[in-house]
């Protein structure tokens, strides 16, 4: 308990924060797990939901959290907990995601010294819109230190009601409780925390996401000093958003979303991390001469 106190005021801890859809996954999670299994057209269940936000003014994802509790599909054969974590294992990942990239990356942060020896860890997490209860049945959720993602509330084993929602703007709310280390919702996040105090400062802080979704959280990466980094489908051209995102500086790179070792993004996540491990060990290194001063002196 007083080591991980000491870690956590050293501000050596990095966190990768992932949006899914897009990022870590071609498509949405929905489509080839529940609209698989319930043989839902995804054209048609998309411009459903896109009817509920133009004609009855809903917002956009709690348009599709009605759907998939209301549609009579789901009225006469409701979605359960242990159903939606079952389906996790038929989601596709991007090259490299379910077979070594989180392995690959703790050697690479084990071979620098400075990791070491100023005991700096990596943390993962994902903010995403998609649904909490297929990402925790996910091959790779045990890479992760926290996963938030839309939830619902289920009574007798029915879903009847989302009690979490996760939408563009509001992903960057659990980016600030990333930084202060207030992960659980039942935490306060408003009050104002001093810049030392805070678990993962945004300096030591990547995002990663794909599309116009994630400009709010790399616009707060940027603005805090954090890093963000733009993916695209790797079988594709470089689409326009992420273009603009480049261009409107709200992410620093961009690259396929290819997580195979000697992939673009790797060789992008290497430099940042390197960056990052770099700057603490100046700041500890700096902090540890000036303590041995004042002690002597
Ligand atoms: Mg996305």
């Amino acid at each position: 308990m007083k080591k991980k106190k000491r870690a956590e005021l050293s501000q050596n801890i990095i966190a990768i924060v992932y949006d899914f859809d897009g990022t870590l996954a071609p498509g949405n999670m929905q489509e080839e797990t529940i609209f698989r299994a319930y043989g839902i057209d995804k054209k048609k269940f998309w411009a459903r939901s896109q009817q509920l936000v133009r004609n009855r003014g809903y917002e956009s994802t709690l348009a599709y959290l009605r759907l998939l509790i209301s549609d009579p599909v789901f009225r006469d054969r409701p979605l359960s907990q242990a159903a939606l974590r079952r389906m996790a294992r038929k989601i596709p990942y991007y090259p490299g995601v379910a077979d070594g990239y989180f392995q690959e990356l703790d050697r690479f942060m084990r071979s620098i010294p400075e990791v070491r020896e100023w005991g700096v860890t990596l943390e993962h997490y994902i903010i995403s819109s998609g649904l909490k209860d297929i990402l925790d049945g996910a091959s790779i959720r045990k890479f992760f230190k926290k996963i938030y993602a839309c939830e619902y509330d289920y009574e007798n084993g029915r879903p009847v009601f989302p009690k979490l929602v996760i939408n563009d703007t509001n992903k960057t709310q659990f980016l600030f409780r990333i930084n202060k280390g207030r992960l659980d919702l039942s935490e306060g996040i408003n009050e104002h925390m001093p810049e030392a105090k805070r678990r993962v400062p945004f300096s030591n802080m990547i995002y990663i996401g794909d599309g116009i979704t994630d400009v709010p959280s790399m616009t707060v990466m940027n603005k805090s000093g954090g890093h963000a980094i733009a993916v695209y489908d790797p079988s594709g051209e470089v689409p326009r958003e992420v273009k603009e995102m480049i261009a409107e500086k709200r992410a620093e790179h961009f690259a396929p979303a290819d997580f195979r070792p000697n992939a673009l993004l790797i060789k992008i996540l290497h430099r940042t991390l390197k960056q990052i491990i770099h700057s603490i060990s100046f700041r500890l290194s700096s902090k540890r001469s000036t303590d041995w001063v004042r002690r002597h002196w």
